[in-house]
């Protein structure tokens, strides 16, 4: 791999180049990946190997349950005793028949996903690496902030994307995960807490690109806005995403009240194209014409996030530049300080920088935040930790 170099100022790394060409390159190998093991997936659940309750389909539960002479109406109890009532065994499921039980405990897991690491931070951040039914491991995260019970999910295993500062895109895409496979990392979180507590929001900020597993992702949303389930609210629930326009736009016609944030990093398209490479096929001006439509059609406000990558977008001139393509929008800027990441050549901006961009912003009467760290000493930024416990392990990076 090779390393542009900054010419104006050498010592400043650049941005790595061969992403731009390899990106989209990855990302239609790993599509092609990903629907083969959808596919594979699928027959798994007609050939009858183990599948987690969330993602069992309801006709193969229907068959399933009237071969044993039961009604359709076992699904539901069974759901809710894991999205409910934290059941984690089918043992502990005491209103459903012990012979059932033995059956189910035969046939499905009641969560596929298995720990397989835990770490919590001081600040009571917890994180969980969630080795999934193939063996391959996802991300979520736990944060707790006064009262609200944040969970910060997954939606794909890896991602295609190529943002050149991301821990998560480094290997490219894998997989898109289930339905129920997004839904479980909610259920693992929420079983953290206290019985008293339940998760209040959801940030679909961990690993993968949201927006390119929508169909996927709708399902989980709408059944963890289930009151009889997790219950939480589509205004609750922020979708991040690298701005694909027709899926912010399909997304928009879903008819749900969820927050959009938009990823959007640069003020200007050469910039743009070379921390996310999507951009050269997208272009800003149509990132920003989805979401605008996004708000017309939601009512809903449109969050823009900015990674503030040191020496590379944080300068005066840029946080300008930003103020003059918001102006005029009803949005809200999130601006992300750089979480490092072990390889990359990437820095947080210094905090005069970081102040000077907020107030340039501020002056322009555009409404900023900074993103508080959480977590830092855990890895809790996207794919940090899956990268560094597989790199530990190289064989499972396979
Ligand atoms: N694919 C989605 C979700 C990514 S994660 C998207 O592009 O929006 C949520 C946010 O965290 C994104 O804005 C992403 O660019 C940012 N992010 C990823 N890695 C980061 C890092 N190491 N430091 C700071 N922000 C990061």
């Amino acid at each position: 791999m090779r390393w542009h170099r900054n010419r104006s100022h050498p010592g400043r790394p650049e941005i790595l180049d061969l992403r731009h060409f390899t990106g989209i390159l990855r990302y239609l190998v790993a599509s092609a990946c990903s629907y083969n093991e959808d596919m594979q997936r699928r027959s798994l659940t007609i050939t009858g190997s183990r599948l987690g309750v969330l993602d069992v389909p309801e006709a193969t539960w229907r068959t399933w349950l009237s071969e044993r002479g039961e009604l359709p109406m076992r699904i539901k109890q069974i759901r809710r005793w894991i999205l409910a009532r934290r059941a984690e065994s089918f043992e502990v499921m005491t209103d459903v028949p012990a012979a059932l039980r033995r059956d189910l405990a035969d046939r499905f897991d009641p969560l596929a996903s298995r720990i397989s690491a835990h770490r919590q931070a001081r600040d009571g951040t917890h994180k969980l690496l969630l080795t999934l039914s193939d063996g391959r491991s996802v991300e979520c995260v736990l944060i707790q902030e006064d009262r609200r019970r944040t969970a910060c999910i997954s939606t794909q295993v890896g991602c295609g994307m190529g943002c050149v500062f991301c821990a998560s895109g480094l290997n490219g895409l894998e997989r898109n995960l289930t339905a129920g496979e997004i839904l479980e990392q909610l259920v693992r979180l929420r079983n953290l807490l206290p019985t008293d507590e339940r998760l209040t929001h959801i940030v679909v900020m961990g690993m993968g690109e949201p927006l390119a597993n929508l169909d996927a992702l709708l399902v989980a949303l709408k059944e963890a806005g289930d009151r009889q389930g997790l219950g939480i609210g589509a205004r609750h629930i922020t979708i991040s995403t690298v701005g694909l326009p027709s899926k912010i736009r399909q997304l928009a016609e879903a008819g749900k009240e969820y927050q959009l944030a938009v990823s959007l990093h640069a003020p200007n398209d050469p910039l743009r194209t070379r921390i996310v490479p999507t951009n050269d096929r997208i272009g800003l001006q149509e990132v920003l014409s989805a979401a605008d439509e996004y708000f017309r059609i939601t009512g809903r406000q449109v969050t823009y996030e900015y990674v503030l990558l040191g020496g590379i977008n944080d300068y005066p001139s840029h946080a300008r530049q930003l103020a003059g393509l918001l102006r005029g929008r009803k949005a809200h800027v999130n601006l992300i300080p750089f979480n490092e990441v072990a390889g990359l050549p990437y820095r947080r901006p210094g905090d005069a920088a970081l102040a000077h961009f907020v107030a340039l912003l501020r002056q322009a009467g555009i409404s900023v935040k900074v993103r508080k760290r959480k977590g830092s000493e855990i890895e809790a930024a996207c794919g940090q930790l899956r990268r560094q416990l597989l790199s530990a392990v190289p064989a499972a990076e396979g």
